[in-house]
């Protein structure tokens, strides 16, 4: 500490004390058991009704009633050991410090400033990073999502009103339809809430009530309810609540719940507990406005294509331009032929259609595209292996014969993408148990053998070209 330091920290000590002896009329306290002043007992202890104590009193004090000699006790014949009083120590009053945990800055990994969104083709390079193929997806969800965020932001014109963008996304399982709304949602750094159409019920019934997303995304927005108004909220399997078609029985389950989420999807002010789902005598509750939340929707719509197919091939044989009956049977790109009145054949009703304006089809992924999945994105999952092993200063590589051998399995699961992850996992197991054995190996290649069980892995020595076996699965 230098000179100038030590001078401040004694003017302040100074000051304080001034301002004690100021506060006490000039009067120093005494303690009430001993009766000695604090100049000569140190700091004393302020307790109710003005008394000080200083803390050599405080100290006996405690000391009698914990060795139980205390004569008020004996009187009442309470042997000293029923007391049960921990024994105490004046050094429990010494201030004690916990060392703070070092909290580190949130890192915001935000691309964009919500506010001040990019134009669209800057929105879709974004996504291009990430999500592989999907070219007519990513153009109309970054146009969609600039659209909503300018005219949330944008000065207004009180005599247009822009329709808000709410999307409804088709596309089979595992195509990326999660994984494009969870992208966007972190490059705007907006708070996220995905749900499920199925868990939802009518309020009343058992099960999540529409309104309980709303606290969803309250409670992922950190219970900020400005940044809750302006998320986004994906509800998945949206087809699932499709009124049953060719039924004369009440739909309970399904129309209702659409019918709950129009409100919502329109905009409302929506109470919602906060910090919980549901609501309770126990929680507050506050107001979400859902104007500016950004819905999408999205389903997998099985057996849509032969809705649409029905229609195509109806149209198509009527009048002059009378075609081949069952031209689109064939058509791998029906599903992108999707228009209002097919869904609403397939069961979804048109005021919730009529609240969804943009409607856009993702396509199943193939071969090629499962292989880029593999090892372009950002995230590929084979990154993450390669770099899991480069921390062994192993080098991990895959060759393209296994690539496609692994694409191959994921396509027979029928899953999409989601199968190459488990895939993957399965053939990694025995190679990130096996290589930290060994500090001379540097480096593993993965080959089509070794996925199909055939064979092993080629595995080269530091420095040596040495092969090395790996048991075969
Ligand atoms: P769904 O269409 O059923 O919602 P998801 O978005 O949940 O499918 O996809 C599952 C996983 O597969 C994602 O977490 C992502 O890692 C991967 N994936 C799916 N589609 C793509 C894609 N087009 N590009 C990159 N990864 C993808």
């Amino acid at each position: 500490m230098n000179n100038k330091d030590h001078n401040d920290d004694l003017d302040i000590e100074e000051t304080k004390k001034k301002e004690h002896d100021e506060r006490d009329g000039g009067y120093e306290s005494v303690c009430y058991l001993c009766r000695r002043p604090e100049s000569k007992v140190g700091k004393m202890i302020h307790i109710p009704n003005n008394i000080d104590i200083c803390s050599d009193c405080m100290q006996k004090t405690f000391d009698t009633i914990n060795q139980g000699d205390n004569p008020y006790i004996s009187m009442l014949g309470i042997p000293p050991n029923m007391m049960n009083i921990p024994s105490f120590s004046m050094d429990a009053l010494k201030p004690q410090k916990i060392k703070k945990k070092k909290v580190e800055e949130k890192k915001v990994d935000a691309a964009f400033d919500r506010k001040n969104v990019p134009v669209p083709h800057v929105i879709k390079a974004s996504l291009d990073d990430y999500i592989i193929g999907q070219d007519h997806a990513k153009k109309v969800v970054s146009v969609g999502v600039y659209n909503h965020y300018k005219r949330i932001y944008s000065k207004k014109n009180p005599n247009v009103e822009i329709e808000k963008s709410n999307m409804l996304m088709i596309g089979p399982t595992g195509s990326g339809k999660t994984y494009l709304v969870k992208t966007l949602a972190k490059l705007l750094d907006v708070p996220l809430a995905i749900t499920d159409a199925t868990s939802l019920t009518e309020a009343g019934y058992i099960g999540d009530d529409v309104e309980s997303v709303i606290s969803k995304l309250l409670q992922n927005a950190g219970n900020d309810v400005e940044k809750a108004e302006q998320g986004i909220i994906f509800i998945d399997e949206i087809d699932k609540i499709a009124k049953k078609r060719n039924t004369n029985s009440r739909d309970v389950s399904g129309e209702s719940v659409q019918q709950g989420l129009l409100r919502l999807l329109e905009g409302a002010d929506v109470e919602v507990p906060v910090g919980a789902t549901s609501k309770n005598a126990m929680v507050p509750l506050t107001t979400v406005n859902t104007q500016n939340i950004l819905f999408i929707c999205g389903g997998a719509f099985p057996d849509l294509d032969k809705v649409i197919k029905e229609r195509l091939n109806k149209q198509s044989s009527i009048g002059f331009k009378a075609d081949l009956k069952d031209k689109y049977d064939a058509d791998p790109n029906v599903l992108q032929k999707v228009t209002v009145d097919d869904l609403r054949e397939y069961g979804m009703i048109p005021e919730f259609l009529g609240r969804l304006p943009i409607i856009f089809t993702l396509e199943g992924l193939s071969k090629e595209m499962l292989v880029q999945v593999l090892q372009e994105p950002k995230n590929a999952i084979l990154k993450q292996y390669q770099e899991l092993l480069a921390m062994d200063e192993v080098k991990l590589e895959f060759s393209q014969d296994a690539l496609e051998a692994v694409a191959e399995k994921a396509l027979e699961k029928k899953t999409g993408a989601r199968a190459l992850r488990a895939i993957l996992e399965d053939i990694m197991l025995d190679i990130m148990y096996e290589i930290p054995k060994d500090d001379n190996i540097g480096s593993v290649q993965i080959t089509r053998d070794y996925i199909e069980g055939k064979g092993v892995p080629v595995i080269e020595m530091r420095g040596t070209v040495s092969p090395k076996r790996i048991a075969a699965k």
